[in-house]
């Protein structure tokens, strides 16, 4: 059996722990936060529960069976989430694709030729997918390589168009259907994601009734039963190494030997930060990786609200809602230099207490108001500068409770509670680099792997391995769980 030490209790670390503590390897995982979870947690404020991170996770059909796997699925209530499109032309629950098409078609009736194209595109690509996930029967493993063969196909099409370019393919650039799809999800991802963002909405789309910190306390229980170590409040400070292989970490002036190391956080952090002998990277590694492009961070104002839950039912309908009201172009995702940005952005709203009243204090109710910010936004918040940087965030927050005041009228008599989160306090949480939400670029301009398809958990240092979102171009949950269970098989 061999020593391992964790740096990180994010999902990427709680769940590689879990694995191998269940091998029955001596696993220490060090976790610099008062709870564990990184992004899959949250937290209290007046009696109000607020997501720390993500608020929902698609592809149940990897998450559930490793959550079987280390026996902790019937103690966490995963409930379906559901979202609402609004926006000045339409007003949808997404229940269903037809219910999409017929409000967008219904929006747009100019559009109508161009939209019912688009459409069947997206209904071919989405086939693609589920083809790939059909049951393993005698018939579908004899079609299997057919419907492989046009994924693949699938794939080398639109694998690095953007989504802004897949737009574009269909809709005249300026046109408020442009601007409605050239913006799901991270701004300009592959165009093979959008129409599989558009299938987990409608169909797989998912959260924890009592809040994502029950389920990082649920795999963080269930890691010490098994005989691992969770160290909170310890913040690793050197990753250790000898001839060119990790032997262990520094924590809090101690070191702690090891026959492996895991870095579950931040990658440039890892080895631009953590790791005693720079030497062992080449400057072509160190380059790129310094140069990297990560996902857009965030920008959360979390709001306690004298509302009841009924009354916030009938404003909202359901607890998440993708709000746009501003006409065309929108937003530049590339421009930090834009003082109106947060005026033009697309804004998500969810309200955790809509999903479980348990999470507000009695006849209140919580709400978190969201979007995503450009790359260090007006000289990184400020520059520094500690009164810029709170001036920026005030004004932030006060434009995106008067904007959600058209969902939920009054907003700013009713609260009770108020805060904000920039990407630099996500950073502050989490390392994360410049608050990245979900590891890498999504834009395949600007990817740091060169196959996005492929999970890589191997470092330049012998024994040290990845098991965080950032060993997939595309951080999320699903590949953060992907590359825990690779660490574990690596370790023997
Ligand atoms: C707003 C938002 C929305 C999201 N929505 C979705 C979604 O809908 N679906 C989805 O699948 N994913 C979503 N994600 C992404 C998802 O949450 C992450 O990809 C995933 O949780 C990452 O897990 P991780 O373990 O790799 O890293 P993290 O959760 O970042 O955990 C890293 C941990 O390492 C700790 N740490 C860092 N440095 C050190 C150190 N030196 N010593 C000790 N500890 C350290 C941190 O404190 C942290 O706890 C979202 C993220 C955000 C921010």
């Amino acid at each position: 059996m061999s020593s391992v030490a964790i740096i990180g209790a994010g999902m990427g670390g709680l769940m590689a722990g879990n694995l191998l503590a269940g091998k029955g390897h001596k696993v220490t995982l060090f976790e610099s936060h008062s709870m564990p979870g990184g992004y899959t947690a949250g937290f209290w404020r007046k009696g109000y529960y607020f997501e720390s991170g993500t608020l929902s996770f698609e592809m149940s059909s990897q998450i559930f069976p490793a959550m079987r796997d280390i026996g902790v699925y019937d103690k966490i209530e995963f409930v379906r989430q559901i979202a609402r499109w609004v926006s000045p032309d339409y007003d949808f629950v997404m229940h269903s694709m037809d219910d999409m098409k017929k409000s967008i078609l219904k929006a747009y009736p100019s559009e109508k030729g161009r939209l019912l194209k688009y459409f069947a595109e997206v209904d071919r690509v989405c086939d693609i997918y589920r083809g790939l996930e059909k049951p393993n029967t005698f018939l579908n493993k004899i079609t299997f390589p057919f419907r492989m063969s046009r994924f693949v196909n699938m794939v080398r099409k639109y694998g690095r168009m953007t989504s802004s370019e897949f737009a574009g393919l269909y809709f005249e650039k300026g046109s408020k259907v442009y601007y409605t799809f050239k913006d799901v999800g991270y701004p300009d991802m592959p165009a093979m994601i959008v129409p599989a963002a558009f299938m987990s909405f409608l169909d797989d789309y998912w959260t924890v009734k009592t809040g994502m910190q029950s389920w990082a306390d649920v795999l963080a229980e269930n890691f010490r039963k098994l005989g691992g170590e969770l160290k909170l409040k310890s913040k690793v400070e050197k990753i250790l190494t000898k001839e060119g292989a990790a032997i262990g970490v520094t924590c809090e002036g101690k070191d702690y030997m090891a026959d492996y190391v895991l870095s579950a956080s931040d990658y440039k952090k890892t080895f631009l930060d953590l790791l005693d002998n720079r030497s062992l990277l080449s400057n072509d590694f160190v380059e790129k990786m310094q140069n990297a492009a990560v996902s857009e961070g965030f920008f959360t104002v979390y709001l306690g609200l004298n509302i009841s839950r009924e009354k916030m039912q009938k404003y909202l309908k359901v607890p998440h809602i993708l709000y746009g009201d501003c006409d065309p172009p929108g937003p530049d995702m590339g421009d930090a230099t834009d003082e109106r940005f947060f005026e033009k952005v697309w804004l998500s709203a969810y309200s955790p207490s809509l999903i479980n009243e348990e999470l507000a204090p009695k006849g209140k109710s919580s709400l978190m108001i969201s979007c995503m910010v450009p790359f260090r936004w007006m000289n990184n918040w400020g520059g520094g500068d500690r009164k810029v940087y709170k001036e920026l965030k005030e004004k932030a927050k006060r434009v995106l409770i008067k904007r959600f005041s058209s969902i939920v009228p009054d907003l700013e008599k009713h609260i009770e509670f108020e805060d904000a989160a920039t990407p630099l306090t996500y950073e502050r949480y989490t390392a994360n680099s410049s608050g990245a939400s979900s590891a890498w670029s999504w834009n395949p301009h600007k990817w740091f792997y060169k196959s996005p398809n492929v999970t890589k958990i191997d470092t330049p240092v012998k024994n040290l391995f990845i098991s965080s979102c950032w060993a997939y171009e595309f951080g999320g949950i699903p590949t953060t769980i992907k590359a825990a269970y690779m660490c574990a098989e690596r370790i023997t």
